[in-house]
């Protein structure tokens, strides 16, 4: 997804050096640089929450969530480049200010899709939701109260990984949902002093819990004791921005988080890439790089169903990071999964 140029891009004279060519398409060119990207969808500038909703398969993706699969939402690029507002819209300064509809991003649609869905089929549907942030290869609980502690991710046979006590909250309407949504974000972001540093710096993955109530048999067959369910999930991720923190000038605190961000970001992208391999020719994907591969380690390789979203920006001042971001995508692309 291509954004709009912002105003103080427009202003300061940046050139465009991204357009969709429609037919799937992205073309960049500046300078000394000229290539053409191909993806299932491209969107540009101009495309509205609307459209990226109904053109990026994401309908399709909580309906296979209700069906019982595990699908996975990530949005992807540099710092800036529309990761929050293709998920959430765009950020409003206070809590109470809702962002107008139309603005809405891909959750609260999703979440819309999910609870009509779960009304129209007898409300048949369990849905609970869970909140983390991995910050500094830690991971937090966003919707338990008090101040943010570490929490254990753990291994087990039946499970896989999974993070030892987080907090998972019940709900049935969309405005109970909406709630826990902004919460989550409002306690990721006010917990750093730089209101934009913090959250450009952690990766937050919401996951919507679906337990379906297989439906009862007719009267006249045989009735099972118990009734089989199906159990999906639906994950969105928000990651850390991807622009190379410059290792000069960044002490302390600051190249910890550069190191671990990176260190996530790179491990996701190794895993991507042997992924990316034919299936006989792969070697062992070390899921067990990072925080982030471990939680993500089923959607991306196993028997998930993922959406991958690359936000970039049209600058011409972005330009090393948004073709970085087109071949991180072009990568991801290749990856097949068995779900
Ligand atoms: P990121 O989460 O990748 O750091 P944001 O989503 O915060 O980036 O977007 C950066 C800025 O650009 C915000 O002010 C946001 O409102 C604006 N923006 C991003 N995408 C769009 C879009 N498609 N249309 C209009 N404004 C956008
Ligand atoms: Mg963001």
């Amino acid at each position: 997804r291509v954004r709009p140029l912002t105003c103080t891009e427009t202003r300061r004279g940046d050139q465009r050096v991204v357009h969709s060519l429609g037919d799937g398409t992205v073309h960049v060119s500046a300078a000394r640089h000229n290539a053409t990207f191909g993806f299932s969808a491209v969107f540009d500038a101009g495309a509205s929450q609307e459209t990226v909703f109904e053109g990026s398969g994401m309908r399709q993706l909580v309906e296979l969530a209700i069906d019982g699969f595990s699908c996975t939402v990530f949005a992807f690029g540099q710092t800036g480049s529309g990761k929050t507002y293709t998920l959430m819209g765009p950020l409003t300064q206070t809590q109470n200010q809702l962002a107008a509809p139309g603005l809405l991003g891909l959750m609260q649609r999703s979440f819309a899709c999910l609870l009509e869905q779960s009304r129209s089929c007898g409300s048949d549907l369990v849905l609970s939701a869970s909140y983390l942030e991995i910050y500094n290869e830690q991971v937090r609980d966003l919707l338990s109260p008090g101040p943010p502690c570490a929490l254990p991710l753990r291994w087990s046979k039946t499970h896989g990984f999974y993070v030892e006590n987080q907090l998972s909250v019940d709900f049935e309407s969309l405005e109970t949902i909406a709630n826990l949504l902004q919460q989550g974000s409002q306690r990721r972001r006010t917990s750093a002093h730089a209101l934009n540093r913090h959250s450009s710096r952690s990766h937050a993955l919401l996951t919507i819990h679906i337990r379906s109530r297989a439906h009862h048999l007719p009267m006249w067959l045989p009735q099972p004791s118990t009734y089989p369910s199906k159990q999906g999930t639906l994950c969105f991720v928000d990651l850390a921005g991807s622009e190379r923190v410059k290792e000069t000038g960044s002490s302390g605190e600051l190249s910890v988080e550069a190191n671990n961000i990176n260190r996530s970001l790179l491990a996701l992208g190794h895993c991507i890439s042997l992924l990316a391999k034919p299936r006989g020719k792969r070697t062992h994907i070390p899921y067990r790089d990072s925080k982030l591969t471990r939680l993500l380690a089923r959607s991306l390789g196993g028997s998930g169903i993922t959406l991958m979203i690359a936000c970039i920006s049209p600058s011409s001042r972005c330009l090393s990071e948004t073709l970085s971001t087109l071949h991180y995508a072009s990568r991801a692309r290749r990856v097949t999964t068995r779900p």
